[in-house]
């Protein structure tokens, strides 16, 4: 939409500069195979990893990656997240925003550049576009020019091949939810649950809009992280830098030639604008750091094959610290400072919450107890004089095999009653209940304190199971009213 300042006139300065169409030419260098590499090893991963088979036994899901909603549990390898262990994923989300403020403390916005799936998707469409339609310029002459057999043929290859690549995507992000193999055979009969149909079809929609018109208006309009990146960077931070002490006063390798013959400044930069029509964003480094550059790289790529062709000493554009660029212009040697208090305190983190969690992952129990007091009453003096507390008990079997559990309540004097409705077996007077593999199962109990036994008005007890066969225990506290 077009806004105008000067309703009066008609005429006036636009609060909105105009859309113009990106059309990234290719490039190749260092950084453009870096890229690709990358986008090789992450769509591969993305892929293939719900194929990938993790063996955890009989009754367990044998997929290595699985977000199993029915049977809540999320699976990664051998790690296995139970509903009530989601702090596991918030400690992994904590880790991965501290990654991704070290990344930019390093190198700035280095994942919009490589990593992230709008980069990644996005080069993938451009490759694919470049591929049917050709590079840069003939994509422009295609766009610019008349409707005809050919363009249409075009057009309709690159927009079937971008809807497969979308397709495939949705179809990929489902697989994560069921076991794949069985998935995919549904998908194909028709046989799947209909959610799964209208994610694919979600993400096949939306992939397609994002990487295939949208582009780089997503990372300069609609992504939070440019903002929260330039309020979080600093100065050392290495960014991708037009080095202007070497490059400017800029001009045509003739001109500069001719200049630098005469004595007078001349640049390295011959101003041949290949830094700006490789940028997937359309950004002219040349005018300093802005946000709309994802830091890929591929400038760099494309000024120094420039300089190798004009023989000129490679690194006009490279990644750089501000610290650096101000370095040079008082004739100051380059410094780059990686480690600093700033990336310390988040390897710190990210190692103390890493190590934090892992530890708590290898001590967890495999057998767990949760308790719930009855409120209304919270007690019941019965006609026998003796005292009773309802509980709800939820036994925990986290192990693929079917468990029996002695549950006991320490903490009150001997003499006690537990009784646990609907289970007759047990051991000493203390039930005995079994839990089937990899479930739970919720039991009422009554502890029951008779007459004549002493009791406080209020006693903390201790809830605790444990296995028959191996002493796996699980604990939990609660109280004893007594009147
Ligand atoms: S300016 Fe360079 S680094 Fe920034 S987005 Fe464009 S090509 Fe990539
Ligand atoms: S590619 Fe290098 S030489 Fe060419 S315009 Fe960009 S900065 Fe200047």
């Amino acid at each position: 939409m077009r806004v105008e300042t000067d309703a009066g006139s008609g005429g006036g300065e636009s609060l909105y500069a105009e859309h113009k169409k990106v059309y990234p030419q290719d490039v190749q260098g260092t950084f453009r195979k870096i890229k690709w590499g990358i986008l090789i090893a992450c769509l591969g991963l993305y892929y293939i990893l719900p194929f990938v088979r993790w063996d955890r036994g009989p009754n367990a899901p044998d997929q290595a990656v699985l977000i199993d909603f029915p049977g809540r549990r999320f699976y990664f390898f051998f790690i296995e997240i139970w509903p009530q262990e989601f702090y596991f994923i918030t400690g992994l989300l904590i880790i991965a925003a501290f990654t991704l403020f070290l990344m930019n403390a390093v190198a700035g916005r280095v994942w919009c550049g490589y990593l992230c799936p709008q980069t990644v998707w996005t080069d993938l469409y451009v490759r694919i576009e470049a591929l049917i339609e050709g590079d840069r310029r003939e994509r422009i002459r295609l766009d610019q020019g008349p409707w005809t057999a050919m363009k249409v043929a075009q057009k309709v290859a690159k927009h079937t091949l971008w809807i497969l690549v979308a397709w495939w995507t949705g179809g990929a992000w489902v697989l994560y939810f069921a076991d794949a193999p069985t998935l995919v055979k549904d998908l194909a009969t028709g046989q799947a649950p209909v959610v799964a149909y209208v994610w694919i079809g979600i993400l096949t929609a939306t992939t397609y809009a994002l990487a295939g018109f949208m582009r780089e208006q997503v990372c300069i309009y609609m992504c939070p992280w440019p903002r929260i990146q330039a309020a979080l960077t600093d100065e050392w931070a290495l960014n991708v830098s037009y080095r202007v002490d070497r490059g400017e006063p800029r001009g045509s390798l003739k001109s500069n030639k001719k200049l630098k013959a005469e004595g007078l400044p001349a640049g390295d930069c011959v101003d041949c604008g290949q830094c700006v029509v490789v940028c997937p964003t359309g950004t002219d480094i040349r005018l300093g750091s802005q946000l709309s550059c994802i830091q890929c790289g591929l400038c760099i790529d494309a000024c120094n094959n420039v300089m190798d062709k004009v023989g000129s000493p490679r690194g006009l554009i490279a990644y750089d610290t501000d610290i650096n660029i101000d370095r040079r212009k008082h004739g100051k040697e380059p410094i780059i400072k990686l480690v600093r208090v700033r990336t310390l305190i988040y390897v710190g983190l990210i190692l103390g919450i890493a190590g934090f969690m892992s530890f708590t992952l290898l001590n967890r129990g495999f057998a767990d107890v949760n308790v719930l007091h009855d409120r209304n009453p919270i007690f019941v003096q019965n006609s026998d004089g003796s005292v009773r507390n309802g509980y709800t008990v939820r036994l925990l079997n986290k192990r693929t095999h079917e468990r029996t559990f002695v549950l006991s309540v320490e903490g009150l004097p001997t003499g006690i009653k537990i009784e646990a409705v609907g289970i007759a077996e047990a051991v000493g007077g203390k039930p005995l209940v079994v839990v089937g593999p990899d479930q739970t199962r919720e039991i009422r109990v009554n502890v029951i304190v008779p007459k004549g036994v002493p009791v406080e008005k209020s006693t903390n007890v201790t809830f605790r199971i444990t296995d028959t066969s191996i002493g796996e225990m699980g604990t939990a506290k609660d109280f004893f009213k007594a009147p």
